[in-house]
């Protein structure tokens, strides 16, 4: 298996959006009525994984048009709270370009979920063979949640997950992407409605790409609540298995999408 970090730059939020617990007012994440000075970077994250003769990426970070046009791209709202730092070499298309690799190259792009960070540069990698996201959180981004930006996925075509009963995942769902256990797709609720964690890997060992089901180790060590939350019950136990995930022997890496640190629990 070869996993490839593609950065693409970085999101400028509130200290409240890894750690809610940092500020007292539960809307804290959307950056209101602090000084934006204050803010803090956090990466943003996608990830190239070839695994079992597939080639999936995970997440598609910033748009090229975080660089030329922000606000007109993501719209007011979703720039204030989530300002991105990105130049035209990091988008993922560009990464991709760098390693000789077109986005029609990649056999499918899963998004753990459709937060703007994540979803944004889905118009880079509209080629791709298969685009994925989970039914529950397509549904939740039709809805008018200001949440979710759907000019972002307009003229993409985007397949929704077919999830089976597992007894072993957290909430009882999840999906063999190939049908030959590479890439399981995870469902993973609670800081969206529809959030999912990508394992992928063989018997030997598995690396868990986990979104925004925790940002970093503090928040699966210590259960930390993130800022925004769907569903906090829900969010709970993510981050409890996110945790029982980093004292699995066979998990070889966890990687989160705005982790600064890349943690190898299993070195
Ligand atoms: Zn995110």
């Amino acid at each position: 298996m070869k996993i490839t970090v593609i950065q693409t730059g970085s999101t400028l939020v509130s200290g409240a959006v890894p750690d809610r617990s940092s500020h007292k007012w539960k809307y804290a994440y959307t950056g209101l009525f602090q000084k934006r000075k204050n803010r803090i970077s956090v990466p943003v994250k996608a990830f190239l994984v070839e695994v079992g003769g597939h080639r999936i990426l995970v997440d598609t970070g910033w748009s090229a048009a975080c660089v030329t046009h922000p606000v007109r791209h993501m719209g007011f709202n979703l720039w204030f709270a989530s300002e991105p730092v990105v130049t035209g070499d990091e988008t993922v298309p560009s990464q991709l370009a760098a390693m000789g690799l077109k986005p029609e190259d990649l056999d499918a792009v899963i998004l753990t979920h459709l937060d703007c960070d994540h979803a944004s540069g889905l118009d880079g990698v509209a080629e791709a063979g298969h685009i994925f996201c989970s039914k529950e959180e397509w549904a939740h981004a039709q809805t008018r949640d200001v949440r979710y930006r759907p000019s972002f996925w307009k003229g993409v075509s985007i397949e929704t997950l077919n999830m089976s009963d597992d007894p072993e995942a957290p909430f009882g769902k999840s999906c063999d992407l190939f049908s030959d256990g590479s890439i399981m797709v995870v469902l993973t609720p609670g800081h969206s409605e529809g959030s999912v964690a990508v394992l992928a890997g063989d018997e030997s060992g598995y690396a868990a790409f986990i979104g925004d089901d925790s940002y970093n180790r503090h928040s699966w060590e210590e259960q930390k609540l993130p800022g925004p939350v769907f569903d906090v019950d829900a969010m709970r136990t993510t981050l409890r298995w996110v945790r029982e995930l980093s004292h699995d022997p066979r998990c070889i890496g966890i990687y989160a999408a705005h982790d600064p640190e890349q943690i190898m629990p299993g070195r």
